[in-house]
């Protein structure tokens, strides 16, 4: 088989399987599939956020509860100062220290039960997105397991496809095949063209004698002077 046979082949068969994607697209199953996956990826995310913001939490509250003991030890501290003080002023000073402590004691205790709370109310939200997220997990498995039996027939034919195109590939030199897959996405699957007469089979724009003449020197795997689509020409034909 000729590179230029191989290359129209390689086409025919792209064209198959687009028309194998696109069916398998259009079936219900699949659109279901790609929803619930969507629907679980949001949900992964949300998940994320919400480990996040819950750990930003945890740190606070660990924060409150080393200020908390550091401001109890401060009042233990000054309480054991205090012990020792007959001096009116002195007195006076120990007093007004302890009131700020206490003061701030009550702060910390205040900060830390709301925090607290938050936290708790974090720790049941992410266990409720847990469980959503295993629903969503399970329903992505069971509709998967649809599309694969309803599918089967279209994912056999892809992957009998596939096999095919893999040998293909592979009898073609890299540059042409990357020559042809630009062509092919340039136009839509659409990228290789035979010459048949003077006229191209997909643009059908009747070539001038010079650019006939011109093609000559092109051998088997041509460029179409019109579209730029690969021309592949009759080189036998013309020979003769
Ligand atoms: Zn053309």
């Amino acid at each position: 088989m000729s590179v230029a046979t191989t290359l129209l082949e390689l086409q025919e068969l792209d064209l198959a399987l687009m028309r194998n994607q696109e069916a398998l697209d259009q079936m219900p199953e699949v659109r279901e599939l790609a929803k619930l996956r969507a629907r679980y990826r949001t949900l992964k995310l949300e998940a994320q956020k919400m480990l996040g913001a819950r750990k930003d939490i945890e740190i606070d509250v660990d924060d409150l509860k080393a200020q908390r003991a550091q401001t109890e030890s401060q009042v233990e501290a000054a309480q054991v100062q205090a012990a020792g003080l007959t001096d009116y002023r002195a007195v006076r000073d120990f007093e007004n220290e302890l009131a700020g402590l206490a003061k701030r004691l009550d702060k910390l205790s205040f900060s830390l039960d709301q925090r607290t709370k938050e936290l708790e109310q974090a720790y049941a939200q992410e266990e409720r997105m847990a469980n959503a997220l295993k629903k969503v997990e399970q329903a992505v498995r069971e509709s998967a397991e649809r599309t694969r039996a309803k599918a089967g027939d279209l994912l056999a034919e892809r992957d009998k496809l596939n096999a095919h195109r893999a040998d293909l590939v592979h009898a073609v030199p890299v540059d042409l095949f990357s020559r042809y897959e630009q062509s092919a996405k340039r136009f839509k699957g659409l990228g290789v063209e035979r010459l048949v007469g003077n006229k191209p089979t997909v643009c059908r724009v009747a070539l001038q004698p010079s650019a006939m003449a011109d093609l000559k020197h092109s051998g088997e795997v041509a460029e179409c002077p019109y579209c730029h689509r690969i021309l592949i020409r009759p080189v036998d034909a013309e020979e003769v």
